[in-house]
């Protein structure tokens, strides 16, 4: 693994998310490694908590630090802003790019970390109506579709009308599904409650859907159960068993485990269910003897290398190994794996062996003071899950300063009933169509540059 040529370990990591920052760190007392940390956003984004910002309790950057700021002391890291668009494992280098300029970027060790993307099973125009919750783009949108909502309904001539815009569906009963679906009748029945004229904002109908017939399955009977009349009280509408066929505009169309159909008439939807791999993931498969599960997942070998390439760590939601879920410490455990793994080759010392994850339990909150915790063999839910759970998120939390300001804005959504990131342009609801439609024209190289 070391050059023979003198020069440093060049180490390319793709991606800022979990993975890919906590395997950059891992590194960051080898002088003899040059990292290069390669990713399509300039921030570390903090998922778990992207459904505070679309709800208006956070902002973007309290979840998203910038990875430059994040690894300004580590000098042996470089961040280079790019989506990769080609992983060539013969020639050991990455190509990225970022509007029409192209950067290869060469490599001794190669970490993946590029997570996956929302999956619509295959009917991928209900984006359109149904934005996912994987990105601060899609978290900002959504922020101005729940709020404007509301603003339509006052506005709205027909019963009819306001009923559709007061209407909204989240699919998808885990975590993500959950959390959206309490903290927008949360929103609804506290924040806004007095702040209309002409209607009543705890009147909206907020309706969970699910083709399972549990929520929060991965999390048992007793939690699931304990999270779902949360949510009942709290006069969410958990429909399980429930399939969704339609997406539209106006509404959507589900089928009932009896076959029968129903059209919702609402506004606002928000998908939460399905995930899909990188597709960088299909790019290793061809070039190596890896497998990809289907969900696009590279089935990695257990000390985490890609099949045939030695060189090559596939960490986080991308991979395939043992059933492991999509969560954050996979990811984080997997990439300091990783970095242990190489930091053993560069000093000639015997490998870890397979990679061994470590379960320190998962959680998710459906409301203030209430939460769902599940740690080893203990499970709490209620207002201890709930300190539980804020108590590992600040921790979680990149940076002094987020953790200072996200605990301010938890106590006035908390405590009081305010939000404090309301704001929503009109760029952030509609640009991403609208730059979509104008495509090349707006990129260097692109027709305008002619
Ligand atoms: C809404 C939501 C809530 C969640 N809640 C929780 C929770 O409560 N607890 C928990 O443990 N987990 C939670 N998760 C899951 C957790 O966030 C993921 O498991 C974790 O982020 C995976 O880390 P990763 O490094 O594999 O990928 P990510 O963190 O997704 O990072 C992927 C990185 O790769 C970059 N990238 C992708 N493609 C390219 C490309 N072509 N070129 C360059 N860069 C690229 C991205 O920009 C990003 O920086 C949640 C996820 C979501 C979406």
């Amino acid at each position: 693994m070391t050059t023979d040529t003198g020069r440093k370990h060049r180490i390319v990591v793709i991606g800022s998310g979990f993975g890919g920052l906590f395997g950059t760190q891992a590194l960051k007392r080898r002088g003899d490694v040059e990292i290069t940390l390669v990713a399509r956003t300039a921030q570390h984004l903090f998922q778990p908590l992207l459904y505070q910002v679309a709800t208006g309790i956070l902002s973007e950057g309290e979840v998203a630090p910038s990875t430059r700021e994040v690894l300004a002391r580590q000098k042996n890291a470089r961040v280079i802003l790019g989506d990769v668009t080609r992983i060539d494992l013969d020639r050991r280098t990455v190509t990225s790019e970022v509007l029409g300029t192209e950067t290869v970027t060469p490599y001794d060790t190669l970490l993946v970390a590029a997570g996956a993307g929302q999956s619509y099973f295959g009917n991928d125009e209900f984006a359109e109506y149904a934005p996912g919750m994987k990105s601060i783009d899609d978290a900002l949108e959504l922020r101005g579709r729940i709020f404007g909502a509301f603003e339509l309904a006052e506005l709205a001539t027909t019963e009819e009308d306001a009923r559709r815009a007061l209407t909204f569906v989240v699919v998808g009963a885990g975590p993500t599904g959950v959390e959206m679906a309490g903290q927008i009748a949360e929103l609804a029945r506290r924040t806004l409650k007095h702040d209309f004229r002409r209607i009543d904002p705890t009147q909206a109908h907020v309706i969970l859907v699910d083709a399972a017939d549990t929520v929060l399955p991965t999390f048992g009977e007793r939690l699931g159960g304990a999270a779902r009349r949360r949510l009942t009280e709290m006069g969410v509408d958990v429909r399980t068993g429930t399939m969704v066929t339609g997406v539209d505009g106006s509404g959507i169309e589900v089928k009932d485990r009896n076959g029968g159909t129903t059209r919702i008439e609402a506004l606002t939807k928000v998908w939460a269910a399905g995930v899909q791999a990188s597709p960088l993931g299909r790019q290793l498969a061809d070039q190596s003897d890896a497998e990809l599960d289907r969900a696009g997942r590279v089935k990695v070998n257990p000390d985490l290398t890609l099949p045939g390439r030695p060189e090559v760590f596939v960490v986080g939601d991308m991979i395939a190994l043992d059933d492991l879920p999509g969560v954050a410490q996979v990811a984080i455990q997997g990439a300091r794996f990783a970095a242990k793994e190489v930091t053993n080759r560069l000093d000639g010392k015997p490998s870890q062996g397979p990679f061994e994850y470590f379960d320190k339990g998962s959680m998710a909150t459906v409301s203030r003071f209430s939460a769902v915790a599940s740690i080893g063999r203990l499970r709490f839910h209620g207002f201890i899950a709930w300190v539980l759970w804020l108590a590992v998120h600040l921790v979680y939390i990149i940076g002094f300063k987020s953790r200072v300001t996200t605990l301010l804005h938890w106590v006035v959504s908390f405590l009081g009933r305010g939000r404090a990131e309301r704001v929503a342009t009109e760029q952030q609801v509609f640009a991403r169509r609208a730059l979509r439609q104008v495509g090349d024209e707006v990129r260097p190289g692109g027709r305008d540059a002619s």
